[in-house]
């Protein structure tokens, strides 16, 4: 894609899911991509060498950083865009894509338990967003971000309060910082993923039983796959989507459409 040759991306939470097949992609697309992970070493491991192999296919340099670092932690972010901006020397592109959820009735949910989701999920997201505006506003050139937001950005979610609470203020994290820094030709955009087969969703995803069931509410009648968001994602940072700022994309494969409203409800 037009733009992401060259480019220094990070991409938080990369060692499985979303955000592997989105550090897989930028690479492929010929952007130096940061692997954040926060435990899994192996699955950091597995991104970083199915990043090589994309971008050897494709012809790119490419290259691939790990760093180890807790989003919900001030002193983790520091060391991660420290580290990245010392190795590469740059920062055009942050991916906020590390997420949790916790699943407990709303009126059940421990101060503790809420505060976790929102670190990672919400202020976890702010503060790596606050870190890349800080060295794009130091470059000549600005730069560009996505949030990994949800349907649930406006979906209410019951049992899932404080994952719900989180996508919907990531909504308004990508319109504020949007509109703040638009004079400064900074983009800030979200992706919002319906159900898509990544280990978050590990209850149903190889249950052929359960994943019916899932299939049912979604119109297109099954979940997104990682790569399909990687995809929508490419295309947000590339210099197709120079217009595009402060916008959440729906890829739902339509669940964001009523799908009750499928059939009229009477004669
Ligand atoms: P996943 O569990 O594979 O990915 C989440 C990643 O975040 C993991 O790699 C995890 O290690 C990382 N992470 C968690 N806490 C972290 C922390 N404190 N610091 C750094 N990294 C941390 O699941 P996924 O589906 O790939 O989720 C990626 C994003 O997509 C999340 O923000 C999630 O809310 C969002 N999302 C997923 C779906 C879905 O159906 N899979 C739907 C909508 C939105």
């Amino acid at each position: 894609m037009k733009g992401l040759q060259g480019k220094t991306a990070i991409v938080t939470g990369a060692s499985s899911g979303i955000g592997q097949a989105i550090a897989v992609r930028l690479a492929a697309e010929g952007c130096n991509v940061v692997i954040n992970y926060r435990s899994d070493a192996e699955g950091a491991e597995a991104t970083a060498q199915q990043a090589h192999e994309g971008a050897t296919a494709a012809g790119y340099p490419s290259q691939t950083l790990k760093v180890q670092a807790d989003v919900s932690q001030v002193a983790d972010i520091k060391q991660l865009f420290d580290t990245a901006i010392a190795t590469f020397g740059r920062l055009d592109i942050l991916v906020n894509n590390a997420g949790i959820q916790m699943e407990a009735a709303s009126h059940e949910v421990s101060p503790e338990d809420f505060d976790k989701v929102i670190n990672v999920n919400l202020r976890g997201a702010y503060l790596c967003a606050r870190a890349a505006i800080q060295q794009f506003l130091q470059q000549s050139q600005p730069g560009s971000i996505i949030n990994v937001s949800s349907v649930h950005e406006v979906i209410p979610r019951p049992q899932y309060i404080s994952y719900s609470i989180s996508k919907g203020g990531m909504g308004n994290l990508t319109r504020t910082l949007a509109l703040e820094y638009a004079r400064q030709g900074i983009r800030v955009n979200a992706i919002a993923p319906g159900a898509t087969e990544t280990p978050i969703n590990d209850d149903w995803v190889d249950d052929p039983q359960q994943e019916a069931i899932v299939n049912r509410h979604i119109p297109l009648g099954r979940p997104g796959t990682p790569e399909e968001m990687a995809a929508a994602t490419a295309f947000l940072l590339c210099d197709e989507a120079t217009y595009i700022t402060g916008q959440t994309l729906y890829i739902d494969g339509g669940l964001t459409l009523y799908a009750d409203f499928r059939e009229p409800w009477s004669a």
